[in-house]
């Protein structure tokens, strides 16, 4: 019967790869848009940096960290974005997103074609890989903005300036930087109406309570004075 094919089957399973996460480890997904270069161009992104895209990027960063709790932090720029998990959670969250605020960060520009992400999982042993492992996404952001606002050339900063009187270290923090997505406690003041005693029934109250909210930075993250300052991240 039914148990007996399912038995007959079930040697498939042995085809699942042993994907668990080596326990202890940092997991970081990093999703990268498939192909963004076409999608930029087809939907008119301002080049070399369009902020509504790296707006739009983080606010669907921020929505998956509301969502899963377990990220201690994430890093973004250009079209991708790393989340740092401190165990393994689903995270098949963000296409909808992107889709979803599409509107709300480009207005008239209509979305063509849903974006794709590709995504791929990576464990850090240790504090230092993990933070090397941001470094090398900042490093990476800082690279590809100097040469996509600039030239080939080596002296770049010079160019920059020289020729086209652009200091590059006016460039908006955000596209130097990128994005980093970090808890903060914010407190917030809410009314309540009070319920006792019988005498103050129906009043307001306000009273403050502290919330967890994302917010999104765009300092360094090469170095320690970031981590100095943040050391929850990494508890
Ligand atoms: P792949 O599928 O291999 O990732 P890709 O075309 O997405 O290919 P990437 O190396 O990921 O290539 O580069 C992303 C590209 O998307 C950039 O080179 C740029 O053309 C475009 N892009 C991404 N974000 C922005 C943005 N905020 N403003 C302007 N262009 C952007
Ligand atoms: P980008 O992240 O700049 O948009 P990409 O989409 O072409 O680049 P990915 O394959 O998504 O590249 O990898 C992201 C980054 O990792 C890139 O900066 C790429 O140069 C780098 N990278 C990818 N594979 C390797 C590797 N095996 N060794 C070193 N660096 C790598
Ligand atoms: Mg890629
Ligand atoms: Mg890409
Ligand atoms: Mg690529
Ligand atoms: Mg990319
Ligand atoms: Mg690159």
């Amino acid at each position: 019967g039914a148990t007996m094919a399912k038995s007959k089957f079930e040697y498939v399973r042995d085809f699942e790869a042993d994907d668990t996460c080596l326990p202890h480890c940092w997991v970081v997904v990093r999703l990268d848009g498939r192909n963004f270069h076409r999608f930029a161009e087809k939907h008119s992104f301002i080049k070399p940096n369009d902020s509504r895209a790296l707006h739009l990027m983080t606010k669907c960063a921020q929505t998956v960290m509301n969502e899963l709790e377990d990220i201690v932090i994430a890093y973004g720029q250009s079209d991708e974005y790393s989340f740092v998990f401190k165990r393994k959670s689903n995270w098949f969250k963000r296409r909808a997103s992107y889709v979803f605020y599409w509107r709300d960060y480009f207005e008239d520009q209509p979305l063509l074609y849903p974006p794709g992400f590709d995504g791929r999982v990576v464990v850090y042993p240790s504090n230092q890989t993990l933070k090397d492992y941001l470094s090398w996404r900042q490093a990476d952001c800082h690279i590809n903005n100097l040469y996509n606002t600039g030239t080939l050339a080596a002296d770049k900063n010079e160019i920059l300036f020289s020729e086209f009187n652009i200091n590059y270290n006016n460039e908006p923090l955000m596209y130097r930087k990128g994005t980093v997505l970090i808890w903060q406690k914010v407190e917030e003041i809410t009314t309540k109406e009070v319920k006792l005693p019988a005498e103050m029934e129906g009043k307001k109250m306000a009273v403050t309570r502290t919330r967890n909210v994302v917010v999104p930075l765009h300092c360094n993250i090469i170095g320690d004075a970031f981590w100095k300052e943040h050391p929850e991240i990494l508890d």
